[in-house]
């Protein structure tokens, strides 16, 4: 018989044409697949007749599935089905508790491995047009989680700004207002900021412009999540793409 398996998948940022082809091979032979909220239904076609498909997002609008929930759900179906798919939006291991299952379902005599994603962190802001480091403007990027497990803002938002890196932030909207305040304070209110809201996805939409004007903008537009925040001179490079000729630019990108 062959020994069961968890792959711990990542399906990437939003577009399905952007997960690995590992992971669609995953997908193609899994008996079961439990997946997240953020993952593109799309993806979902792949799986076999008879998969069984599981949902473990949101639930009711309201309650979410408790991590120790997905984590018991995870060792339950490992043990009775040969391939079990646990989908994770962007890259498993980038804020997206990928570890805290592979440790648990390993305690527990799984063999799981991970099957890596391309994380939104990275992939909003390349669909934007905005590249994360460029020669002669910057030297380093940070990725910070705007919102702690307790609810309060990363320290390291602070730390960064300090710094010349470009910043970006996930789980930020909601600190929004104190991330502008902190960057205009250690940096300048001309500071340039993006943000971009479901990148990849058809619908993807993007505010850019000095930190000082970024909050009007966003209400103007009513931005929403999940949204990633772009913060340092890399901004404005988008612009250099966006001065050029429309067409050339938009067939480049179909070929
Ligand atoms: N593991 C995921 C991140 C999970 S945390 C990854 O690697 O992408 C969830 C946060 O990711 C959201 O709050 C948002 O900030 C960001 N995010 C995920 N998908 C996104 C998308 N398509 N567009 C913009 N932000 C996205």
């Amino acid at each position: 018989m062959m020994k069961p398996i968890l792959l711990i998948v990542g399906a990437g940022p939003g577009d399905p044409e952007l997960i690995s082809i590992k992971g669609v091979k995953a997908l193609q032979r899994a008996d079961v697949i439990l997946y997240d909220a953020l993952v593109s239904e799309e993806l979902l076609a792949y799986a076999k007749p008879g998969c069984k498909l599981i949902y473990v997002g949101k639930r009711n609008r309201r309650k979410e599935f408790s991590q120790d929930e997905i984590n018991q759900l995870l060792v339950f179906y490992a043990a009775r089905f040969t391939s079990v798919v646990r989908l994770k939006g962007g890259d498993p291991y980038v804020f997206g508790r990928g570890h805290e299952e592979f440790e648990y379902a390993a305690k527990r005599g799984v063999h799981v491995e991970v099957i890596p994603g391309i994380s939104s962190a990275l992939a909003a802001p390349a669909s934007a047009n905005i590249p994360l480091t460029k020669r002669g403007v910057n030297e380093s990027f940070w990725v910070i989680t705007g919102t702690l497990t307790s609810g309060e803002i990363s320290n390291d938002i602070q730390l960064a700004a300090q710094s010349t890196a470009t910043v970006i932030i996930l789980m930020g909207m909601s600190h929004l207002n104190e991330i502008v305040s902190i960057f205009m304070e250690a940096r300048s209110p001309l500071e340039p900021m993006a943000i971009i809201e479901r990148g990849t996805m058809p619908s993807q939409r993007v505010i850019s412009g000095a930190a000082a004007g970024i909050v009007q903008q966003v209400l103007e537009n009513k931005i929403g999540t999940p949204a990633v925040i772009v913060i340092g001179k890399v901004v404005d490079e988008r612009e250099v793409i966006r001065s050029l000729d429309r067409d050339l630019v938009e067939t480049a990108f179909k070929r």
